[in-house]
């Protein structure tokens, strides 16, 4: 499912996006102007736009460049003209991809299918590679900060994940409580409660206990280390 946006003055080709769109499981909006485009990505989050050219107020390429001075949302172009030297000019000019009008609902959805792949931060062609750190039964995928165990998503706090994140990166190491002061809590000296603290929640979360370690070990004195349960 994604949030789509159709900007197209001509109401047949419109209803039949509409229309298309949602049978696919995909949120709909649309406008028939440049300006309600704008108007529309500056108020509310897309995660595509479809971006007819011929559009009544403003020039296509103008309102592409006006709707990537607010956003980097990507944009497919529809196109009735079949002119390399404006298609080239739009790509580089921050348009995604583009579609040149008749095109079938079918094209759109590829098309569609490959851009929202690369903006979700895969390679084209390609599923999405995975980005998580694994430790044992627990990934931790830094760049959307989320954590799960055993496949269930964990519902952590900043800090505790920036904690989990940090000791996941370095599994099997003792890390000292120094360390962990100035490189989670950019803390050159503290309380090492501050620590014990966000322990004792991120185990509770993780279903472990000081008692029985499972993937956080205290070592007295020393410092934390994350390893996978033996
Ligand atoms: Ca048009």
């Amino acid at each position: 499912m994604a949030r789509v946006l159709v900007v197209e003055d001509d109401q047949f080709v419109r209803s039949a996006l509409i229309r298309h769109l949602t049978e696919a499981g995909h949120a709909v909006r649309s406008v028939g102007t440049a300006l309600e485009a704008l108007r529309e990505v500056a108020h509310v989050g897309f995660d595509l736009v479809v971006l007819d050219l011929g559009l009544p107020d403003l020039d296509g390429g103008e309102a592409l460049k006006m709707l990537r001075g607010i956003t980097d949302v990507p944009v497919i172009i529809a196109t009735a003209r079949d002119d390399e030297a404006e298609i080239v000019r739009l790509l580089n000019d921050g348009a995604d991809d583009y579609l040149t009008k008749p095109f079938s609902v079918e094209h759109l959805s590829a098309r569609m299918a490959a851009v929202l792949r690369r903006s979700r931060g895969g390679a084209p062609g390609a599923e999405p590679p995975s980005r998580a750190t694994r430790v044992g039964g627990l990934s931790i995928d830094p760049l959307r900060r989320q954590a799960e165990l055993d496949g269930v998503a964990l519902d952590l706090t900043r800090r505790e994940f920036d904690l989990l994140a940090f000791l996941a990166e370095r599994p099997g190491v003792v890390v000292p409580r120094k360390e962990l002061l100035a490189e989670v809590w950019q803390q050159s000296y503290g309380d090492d409660q501050t620590i014990d603290v966000h322990l004792s929640w991120l185990r509770r979360k993780l279903g472990e206990t000081a008692a029985r370690p499972r993937y956080l070990h205290t070592l007295r004195g020393v410092g934390v280390k994350l390893e996978p349960p033996r």
